[in-house]
Formats: C-alpha cells, sequence, structure tokens
C-alpha cells in the first residue's frame, strides 16, 4: 500500500520515517508530506511541532486533534513545490519563503471537500517548519456514482471503497 501522501512506498518507508525523527525532512515538499500523513493517522502533536514557532501560538494540540479526528483524509496531490537542494542551503530570511501548492481531499461530516492551498515553510535550526498557507480553494465536492472510480488513491470502485464511509 502507498503512504497517506501519494507516494508509491509503505508508510513506514516514507512519512512515519520523518513523523518518528528517523530522518530529518529534506524538503518543504517532505515536511508537507509528512504533516498530511500525520493528519491522516491523526498525529496532532506532529503536526502542531512542525509549525513554525511564529504561527504556534494561535494552535492548540487538542483543536488540531479534534479535526483531525473529525476527518478522513483521502488524497493528497502535490502541484508545485520549490526546488531547494537540502537545509544546509541558507535561506535567506529577506526572501520569498519557499512554497508548496497542494490539493487534498477530504470527508468531513461525510461529505467530500476539496482543498487547495499554497503553503509556506520555514527553516528554524535547521528543520523545515510550516509557517502559513494561503488557500486558493475550498469546495464540497458530489460524489462519484457507485460504480465509478472512487476519488480516493485506492483505484477501486466507488460503491467498493469510501461510499461506506458517507453513510
Ligand atoms: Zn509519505
Ligand atoms: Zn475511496
Amino acid at each position: 500500500m502507498n503512504c497517506y501522501c501519494g507516494n508509491q512506498q509503505p508508510f513506514e518507508e516514507c512519512c512515519d520515517l520523518i513523523i518518528s525523527g528517523v530522518n530529518v525532512a529534506v524538503s518543504p515538499e517532505q515536511i508537507m508530506r509528512s504533516r498530511y500523513s500525520a493528519y491522516a493517522t491523526k498525529n496532532a502533536a506532529y503536526i502542531y511541532q512542525t509549525y513554525a514557532s511564529s504561527s504556534k501560538k494561535e494552535q492548540s494540540i487538542q483543536e488540531i486533534q479534534s479535526w483531525a479526528e473529525e476527518t478522513q483524509w483521502l488524497k493528497l496531490t502535490i502541484k508545485h513545490s520549490d526546488y531547494i537542494k537540502n537545509i544546509d542551503n541558507s535561506v535567506d530570511k529577506e526572501l520569498l519563503l519557499p512554497t508548496v501548492e497542494f490539493c487534498a481531499l477530504y470527508i468531513h461530516n461525510k461529505t467530500f471537500y476539496q482543498m487547495s492551498e499554497v503553503s509556506r515553510f520555514t527553516l528554524e535550526n535547521h528543520q523545515w517548519r510550516y509557517a502559513d498557507g494561503d488557500i486558493a480553494e475550498h469546495i464540497e465536492i458530489s460524489h462519484p456514482k457507485r460504480n465509478e472510480p472512487c476519488l480516493c488513491q485506492s483505484n477501486k470502485k466507488f460503491k467498493h471503497c469510501c461510499s461506506s464511509k458517507l453513510a
């Protein structure tokens, strides 16, 4: 099974290595993917930990946790990510922060939602952190017909897949 983030590796060999601290995320995209997988696995502590310190004070682990509990994250698509070779390259704070543009699909209250965001990331103590983001689109989307492919990453028919999560 692919990682929650959509990479064709198991979670244990992908985002879990970063979430558990075995590996350090070497790019904004990797920290973005690991945060998405942390939402999918309802790991609020990690999501909180990977906010930039300037954003942490507006966050509460409990609120993140209850939001993660209420949602099922189905699919992540990375549309664009700034290429940054590795975290030893100094990033000039005066320059624009590197961004990752993504689209995510999730279920909340038995409804599919699609959210597109351009997220900004910053380095703190050689670790990538999520600074903030601009939501480009956040819409409710109608579910497929029973025999159509599901909207998630399963390649199954809708009736054999996420339809049960909407019942
Ligand atoms: Zn992953
Ligand atoms: Zn599905």
